[in-house]
């Protein structure tokens, strides 16, 4: 599942390029700095899983669901991993937009000025601290295992990586998908400059969760959508460093509407 998440990447990337040659030295700086970022993740979640892990085998024991959820056919088992993994991602990311120390990190992504399938590795690596944390939280409540959440991890990397891609998806089938996943129109709305339209959408892999807690918004106010954040819109935000320490500067404003 991971290397067919790795194919998709790799095939949106090439379809991007292909539609659309990306040729100045700020483009080329963007995709750099976005991959290295995703590199440092890898670092930082291998890291913070292996603590996470210690942790659990020293501290942990068997998961409170575990009597029911071992006797579950295996398939039953993924449709819950997928459920309560997408639940919890969902909602850490509404955390994620309303704490500030958490805010910080997670702007790093909302920071991108242009969307393409590489804004989805566009992390900063201590953002892992959090996300893993809540995961690993819920994957031992549920008594889920590594390859249950290496399944969610592959499965909504594709979703999101199409939700990233500036490829021009069909509308009426982006439409009928959103009922379901999460797609471009949907995802683009949360990388708006509007604050109203970042704080919304915040679904990973089904959309089902901005419907039912009211956080969908499927109009947006003007088209083209303007993508980034004013207040780390400045030059010194630009580049692996300045995205690195984006969450430790002041912020260029601290409102917008
Ligand atoms: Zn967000
Ligand atoms: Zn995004």
């Amino acid at each position: 599942m991971a290397s067919l998440a790795a194919i998709a990447f790799v095939l949106i990337a090439a379809l991007e390029t292909w539609r659309q040659p990306a040729t100045d030295r700020q483009s080329a700086q963007r995709w750099v700095t976005n991959l290295a970022l995703f590199g440092l993740e890898q670092i930082f979640t291998l890291a913070w899983v292996g603590v996470l892990a210690g942790f659990a085998t020293w501290v942990a024991g068997p998961s409170p669901l575990s009597p029911w959820t071992d006797t579950w056919p295996g398939w039953i088992a993924f449709v819950l991993a997928i459920v309560v993994l997408d639940a919890t991602t969902y909602l850490t990311h509404v955390l994620s937009h309303r704490i500030e120390p958490l805010w910080r990190l997670h702007a790093v992504h909302h920071a991108d000025r242009v969307l393409d399938v590489t804004t989805t590795v566009r992390h900063h690596p201590l953002e892992v601290v959090p996300t893993a944390t809540v995961l690993s939280i819920c994957a031992w409540v549920f008594g889920l295992t590594a390859a249950h959440v290496a399944f969610y991890a592959a499965l909504s990397f594709i979703v999101q990586a199409i939700a990233h891609a500036d490829l021009r998806l069909p509308r009426p089938a982006m439409r009928l998908a959103g009922l379901v996943f999460v797609t471009p129109e949907l995802h683009a709305l949360h990388h708006s400059r509007h604050r109203d339209e970042t704080n919304s959408n915040y679904g990973q892999l089904l959309s089902v969760w901005d419907q039912m807690f009211g956080t969908l918004v499927d109009e947006p106010r003007s088209e083209p959508i303007s993508v980034g954040l004013e207040a780390y819109s400045s030059a010194r935000f630009g580049g692996l460093l300045g995205a690195l320490m984006q969450p430790f500067r002041r912020p260029d404003v601290t409102s917008a509407d």
